[in-house]
């Protein structure tokens, strides 16, 4: 008998309509109500301040303060990794049905909230109402997928009989380990990746990005209304390079679940293969990291399609998605027409606030914003500038969405993650030049590509090293449980986030053998 309903993506409003914007409004006039709040650290579902703060401010009104969250620092590492060993002695011992409901009951709680949950991210993050409501919805789904989940999870699982002997092989959970999510699905993934180790019994000390740490700290409320028992989920904010070493460091830390870039997360992989004096296991470390994520359009295309599609997946959240579109690799024969309707479209797309709901907003921080404009002056260098390339409204860390024509395979924005709305639009001699121009980089994220020739379209399913390859469709906003999620090469451990491996990996199995 199955416990709950079958699983179902939550669905989307029309924001095209005035009812679902009117909501929206209605969602932001109450969270503009509580901004600047301060938010502790939560261990063992106590509050505690540390003294020092992380001050969240709207990319799109860079001088508008959204709340502050304590910063932790190193004399809190050893109280939360005892609280969350404590939790976890408890949790541990609960049934996976026992705690499935408790995940169920996390899941109504968020989608009660579901529009002020993205109305802080609109805030906070600078999403505009779909890309918001999105990211919180598909929090929603990892939660409720990862329930039903865990449940196929609970039985013995199969093995041969043998005479005289009962053999069992059953899975277990494996401890306390350290979520260090991004900030660029600050809800979404910083949900999928807590709460899936938490649904088969282990504990977790999230220490959220320093960039949306408030958004975080509105998913531990739906927490500790959930009914978690204390030390479960521990709120952890602090800068990554203060504490994330001492965290990745811990004898007692046995697993990592991090998803950010390649630079740190190559320093994680390092840091948690020593062991520790003291520590008795492997760590298990698990790195969703970058992408260059290549659109290849054939001769054959629907132009209009893979323009609109190149635009979604170059410009959505300003560029800044692991699965965003940065090569657009296009065949000689249809290059230049491409080019056209795909600049006719960007050259449309209108910036401005994500409160105003406008499609292009600014990107996350003054950093970020810094850092792309490197990238575009190098652009500019080995390749020809046809769109934006420059910052727009002072008031924001505003860019206006950017586009290179003719760009060589060893420029540094084709080659680079720029996480920005810039892309890179480059000629293949014909379909194979394309796949092996998409092919030729460290990473392997996402991909995909427009044609209308079966044979095309086959040879990119065998040899597109993409984790998830998109065709004739956008390439981004992978559904949960639908799409599992997850890049080859250094694009990271391929955890497939979403699909129906993924809680295995914070499980161990155990094999118990009995003579009579
Ligand atoms: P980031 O700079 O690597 O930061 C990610 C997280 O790591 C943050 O919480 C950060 O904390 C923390 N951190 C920084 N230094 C650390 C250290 N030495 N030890 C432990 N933790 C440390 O990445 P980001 O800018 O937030 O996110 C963008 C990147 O994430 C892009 O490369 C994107 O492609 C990737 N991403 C990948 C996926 C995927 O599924 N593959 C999904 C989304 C994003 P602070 O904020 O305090 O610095
Ligand atoms: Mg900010």
């Amino acid at each position: 008998m199955e416990l709950f309903e079958p699983f179902r993506n939550e669905p989307y409003s029309d924001f095209t309509q005035e009812g679902p914007q009117q909501a929206y409004r209605q969602a932001l006039a109450e969270v503009r109500n509580q901004l600047g709040r301060d938010y502790p650290l939560i261990i063992g579902n106590k509050p505690l301040e540390t003294g020092q703060w992380i001050v969240s401010s709207n990319p799109c009104a860079k001088d508008e303060v959204i709340g502050r969250a304590a910063k932790a620092q190193a004399a809190q590492i050893e109280p939360v990794m005892a609280a969350a060993y404590q939790g976890y002695h408890e949790w541990s011992g609960w049934s996976m049905a026992e705690r499935a409901r408790t995940l169920v009951k996390l899941a109504a709680i968020m989608r009660r909230r579901k529009l002020e949950l993205a109305a802080w991210m609109t805030l906070e993050a600078g999403k505009n109402y779909a890309e918001a409501e999105a990211d919180t919805a598909e929090a929603i789904d990892f939660v409720e997928y990862y329930a039903r989940q865990s449940l196929r999870l609970a039985e013995p699982l199969p093995t041969y009989p043998y005479p005289g002997e009962e053999n069992t092989s059953f899975l277990i959970s494996i401890g306390v380990g350290v979520v260090i999510p991004p900030w660029n699905f600050p809800l979404a993934i910083l949900t999928g990746m807590t709460i899936g180790p938490v649904a088969v019994g282990n504990a977790v000390i999230v220490k959220p990005a320093s960039d949306t740490p408030v958004i975080a700290a509105k998913f531990m409320e739906c927490v500790l209304e959930a009914g978690f028992p204390p030390g479960v989920i521990n709120y952890f904010p602090g800068g990554g390079s203060d504490i994330g070493d001492a965290l990745v460091d811990h004898p007692r830390t046995r697993f990592i679940n991090f998803t950010g870039s390649l630079a740190v997360g190559l320093r994680i992989n390092e840091r948690a293969a020593k062991v520790q004096s003291g520590q008795t296991w492997l760590k298990k470390v698990y790195l969703e990291l970058g992408g260059k994520d290549a659109l290849i359009v054939d001769e054959s295309a629907d132009l209009d399609l893979a323009a609109a599609a190149a635009a979604a997946s170059g410009y959505g959240y300003q560029g800044q998605k692991c699965s965003a579109m940065s090569r657009l690799i296009v065949v000689d024969k249809v290059y230049d027409a491409l080019l056209k309707k795909f600049l006719a479209r960007v050259g449309a797309l209108k910036l401005g606030p994500a409160e105003g709901n406008y499609p292009v907003n600014a990107v996350i921080s003054a950093k970020a914003q810094e850092s792309i404009l490197g990238y575009i002056a190098k652009g500019k260098e080995q390749a020809r500038l046809v769109l934006g390339g420059k910052t727009a409204r002072p008031d924001g860390h505003y860019l206006e969405p950017t586009v290179f024509a003719d760009v060589p395979e060893d420029a540094a924005i084709a080659c680079e993650e720029i996480f920005g709305p810039v892309v890179a639009v480059m000629r293949a001699k014909d379909f194979s030049d394309a796949l092996r121009i998409a092919n030729d980089s460290p990473y392997g994220l996402t991909g995909g590509v427009i044609s209308r020739q079966r044979e095309h379209i086959e040879r990119a399913r065998r040899e597109f090293m993409a984790g998830n390859l998109y065709v004739n469709r956008k390439i981004t906003g992978a559904l949960v449980g639908v799409q599992p999620f997850g890049g080859f090469k250094l694009s990271g451990s391929n955890a497939k986030a979403g699909g129906p491996d993924y809680l295995r990996l914070f499980m161990e199995m155990k094999t118990v053998t009995e003579r009579f």
